[in-house]
């Protein structure tokens, strides 16, 4: 389900999720698998829980440590939990120049 885009004023202070459900929509963009069973990226799509902006996040693997680093990528079973920013390229008032999305970021766990 598609909802209109709330434009919002930009802001990284906490604010309450307008619709939790859409994070947890978010799909993986698979990796390129080809290319190696463990890729340093994985792309998320969907539609940002504050602002409803269509939206992807590309989050790279480097960023997390531990047992996540040593999974195989690729086989569903393992979970990673991925914070993603809002990238949505529609308008939100006060966003600071080169910046996209409301500013708001969240949690969630998705198999890779
Ligand atoms: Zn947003
Ligand atoms: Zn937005």
């Amino acid at each position: 389900m598609t909802r209109a885009h709330r434009p919002s004023r930009w802001s990284q202070s906490p604010q309450r999720m307008r619709d939790p459900e859409l994070a947890d929509e978010f799909i993986v963009i698979a990796p390129s698998k080809k290319k190696s069973k463990k890729p340093r990226q994985l792309t998320l799509a969907g539609n940002c829980p504050y602002c409803f902006g269509t939206m992807q996040y590309v989050w790279n693997r480097t960023t997390v440590v531990g047992a996540a680093d040593a999974a195989i990528f690729g086989q569903g079973n393992t979970e990673l939990t991925i914070t993603i920013h809002c990238t949505c390229p529609l308008d939100h008032s006060g966003r600071p120049h080169g910046v996209t999305g409301c500013g708001q970021g969240w949690t969630t766990v998705v198999e890779v």
